[in-house]
C-alpha cells in the first residue's frame, strides 16, 4: 500500500507558499508507516529535530482496482471511496531541501505525517461534478476551507497522469492537494476536518 500526493493542486495555495503554478501535476510519495488512523493523537516531534509541522487538508481517494496507464476517461472506475486526510509537512526542513533541489521525503513522508479518516464516502453519495466542500477547524476555528471545483487537475486527470509512472493497487491513497490556509500545529490543538457538513476526522496534538 501507498500514499500518493499531489502538490500544488489549488493555485490559491501555491501561490501562498511562493510556487509557480504547475503545467502538469505534481506528486509524491509517503509509505505505509506515514498512516495515523483512528482518530489518534499526533504528537509532535522535538523542534530541533523536524522544526514546524504545518497542517493540509486534503480530500483523499481509496484505489480500489489495480492500473496501470489508465486512460482519463476510465479513471473514475478506479476509486470507490473519498475520505480526508491531513499531509503534515515539517515546512522549514521542506524550504531548505526545495532551495537544494534535493527530494522532499524527509519533511514528508515521516512517521505518522498522513493522518487519514477512519470513514470513506461512497464516491456516488457526494457531487463530484458540482464540487466537493471541505474543511478544516482547528480549536473551534475554521481554517482552511476548500471545493474540489478549484483544483488545477481533477480526480480524474490526476489518477491518468500518476498512473503512467506508477502502478496503482487496490488499497492505495492518493492525497489530492489542500487549498489556501496552512499552518502550524501547536500542542493542544484539536483539529476537526469535515467532508461537507460531515465531521470525519478528528485530532489532537500532543
Ligand atoms: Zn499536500
Amino acid at each position: 500500500m501507498k500514499i500518493i500526493c499531489i502538490g500544488r493542486n489549488y493555485a490559491d495555495h501555491a501561490k501562498e507558499l511562493n510556487n509557480q503554478v504547475p503545467e502538469e501535476p505534481v506528486f509524491f510519495i509517503k509509505p505505509d508507516t506515514a498512516l495515523l488512523r483512528n482518530n489518534s493523537p499526533f504528537y509532535l516531534p522535538p523542534e530541533d529535530f523536524l522544526g514546524e509541522i504545518h497542517y493540509e487538508v486534503e480530500l483523499v481517494l481509496k484505489i480500489n482496482k489495480a492500473g496501470k496507464a489508465i486512460p482519463k476517461q476510465f479513471a473514475s472506475r478506479y476509486y470507490d471511496k473519498i475520505g480526508i486526510g491531513l499531509d503534515l509537512t515539517a515546512r522549514q526542513l521542506q524550504q531548505k531541501l526545495k532551495e537544494k533541489g534535493l527530494p522532499w521525503e524527509k519533511a514528508k513522508a515521516f512517521d505518522f505525517s498522513a493522518p487519514i479518516s477512519m470513514e470513506f464516502i461512497p464516491k456516488q453519495e457526494l457531487n463530484i461534478k458540482e464540487g466537493i466542500n471541505f474543511s478544516l477547524e482547528i480549536n473551534g476555528k475554521t481554517v482552511q476551507q476548500g471545493n474540489t471545483k478549484d483544483m488545477l487537475f481533477d480526480f480524474d486527470e490526476i489518477i491518468a497522469y500518476v498512473s503512467k509512472y506508477v502502478t496503482l493497487r487496490t488499497g492505495d491513497y492518493i492525497y489530492t492537494g489542500t487549498p489556501q490556509g496552512v499552518g502550524r500545529l501547536n500542542k493542544g490543538d484539536l483539529l476537526k476536518a469535515y467532508i461537507e457538513d460531515r465531521l470525519m476526522l478528528e485530532m489532537e496534538v500532543r
